[in-house]
């Protein structure tokens, strides 16, 4: 391309060399600058829409059985909170694509709760939902949250986090997913209202309200009060899927009374089986957060409530090994790269699981005896010479028994 002469015009829109800025001459044509920017303000526009639209079909395409399919090759178990998460999921984004229609029936947004012990995959299904769906996704943790102008993080921290996700693209964290952990340690304090303010308590609560419910908020992008003078990006949450989690310790016993002042004999029904006495989680009821200290406010903007199951044993052990990227896949995986096979006797595994259990460490706990068990091969093979023998290792039962007792236990019990 060059600069054209004297008496040519643009060939969009008729303007002279004279008057234009500039000229840039094409295959026998020519365009102005003025067209340039215009064109390059089209195609802009075109491609935003082609990136929407995309966007919007492949959410509309991923059916609730495909997402619990999805759900299944990485979380183990947990089929009520899968099914209950892919419809709530599907039903979100269903109601997101049908905005624009002229339909008068407008479709709640569904945000969801989840109970259930510490390490049971309550984290895992919400960020396995997101990366199915292609959606930005953060996750919070409720406890450092403050009302606004006390020490702790403000309410809108949770949307600069999704922000960062997202690259800063708005559009994208708009449609996004924020899971908020340890929900119920902003439990109310008491029943009765305190002279003090329970300002990381109830308070918070009140603030996430509207957040939750949908509303624009001027979002710090760099989050926190450090940098005073940044310019606020102005996010509308009404899309954002909310999903909170937390384990409600105690919640159990609120449970069971509420099910036996129910109940004759302890039992729902006649027809019904009996009641799971290991697993009450499984009866939980919009009532039961009310009594744990959750305000009715806040129960009624996440009204899908659902609950993971605990861990047995046998869970455990599938944990270990059977999802996509289940811990034992990543070890071999690791060592693989340094031109390594690595075996594992399956003894080894039970023991991993018996001693994650006797810890009391759940599915959490495995990864710290794997790391346990695998610390000394990990700093010595990339070092070891290439000699045909050490292009196996077998971690056998005594092996893993050594080195496990080599560690810090007492680590491990507060891991
Ligand atoms: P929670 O949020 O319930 O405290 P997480 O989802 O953070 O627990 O789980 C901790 C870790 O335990 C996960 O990273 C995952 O490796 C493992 N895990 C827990 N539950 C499951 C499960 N049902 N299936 C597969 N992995 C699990």
């Amino acid at each position: 391309m060059s600069k054209v002469n004297k008496g040519i015009q643009c060939s969009f829109c008729g303007i002279s060399k004279n008057e234009a800025l500039m000229l840039i001459a094409g295959d026998g044509a020519h365009i102005c600058d003025r067209c340039v920017t215009q064109a390059g303000e089209i195609l802009a526009e075109e491609i935003n829409q082609r990136k929407n639209k995309s966007l919007q079909s492949t959410l509309q395409l991923i059916k609730p059985l495909e997402i619990k399919e999805h759900l299944d090759q990485y979380v183990i178990g947990q089929d009520d909170a899968k099914k209950v998460i892919s419809v709530a999921v599907y039903n979100h984004y269903k109601r997101l694509n049908q905005k624009s229609s002229a339909d008068e029936t407008e479709i709640e947004k569904s945000n969801l709760i989840i109970v259930g012990e510490t390490g049971t995959g309550k984290t895992l299904l919400a960020k396995t939902v997101a990366k199915i769906l292609n959606v930005p996704f953060s996750i919070v943790d409720a406890t450092v949250l403050t009302e606004a102008g006390y020490v702790g993080e403000d309410v809108e921290s949770i949307l600069t986090r999704l922000l960062q996700a997202a690259d800063y693209d708005v559009e994208a964290a708009e449609r996004g997913i924020i899971y908020i952990d340890e929900i119920d340690k902003i439990a109310r304090k008491s029943d009765n209202p305190s002279i003090t303010r329970d300002v990381s308590g109830e308070g918070v609560q009140q603030a996430l309200l509207k957040i939750l419910e949908g509303t624009n908020v001027n979002v710090p992008p760099q989050g926190g009060r450090k940098h005073p003078d940044q310019k606020m990006i102005t996010v509308n949450t009404s899309n954002i899927l909310f999903i909170c989690g937390g384990a409600f310790d105690g919640i159990q016993k609120k449970i069971a009374n509420r099910l036996r002042t129910q109940t004759v004999g302890f039992k729902m029904n006649e027809d019904e089986e009996e009641i799971d006495l290991n697993n009450l989680y499984k009866y939980i009821t919009p009532q039961d957060l009310k009594n744990f200290g959750l305000i009715p406010e806040l129960i009624g903007r996440l009204p899908v409530l659902s609950y993971l199951n605990p861990l047995d044993k046998e869970t455990l052990l599938s944990i270990l090994t059977k999802p996509k990227n289940a811990l034992i896949k990543q070890y071999i995986k690791l060592f693989e790269y340094e031109g390594i096979e690595l075996k594992f006797d399956p003894e080894v595994y039970e023991f991993i699981v018996d001693k994650a259990w006797e810890f009391k460490l759940g599915a959490r706990g495995l990864r710290s005896i794997c790391e346990a068990i695998m610390l000394d091969a990990m700093f010595e093979t990339p070092s070891t010479k290439d000699t045909s023998e050490s292009k196996q290792l077998h971690i056998t039962l005594d092996y893993a028994k050594t080195k496990f007792a080599k560690s810090d236990l007492k680590k491990l019990k507060v891991a």
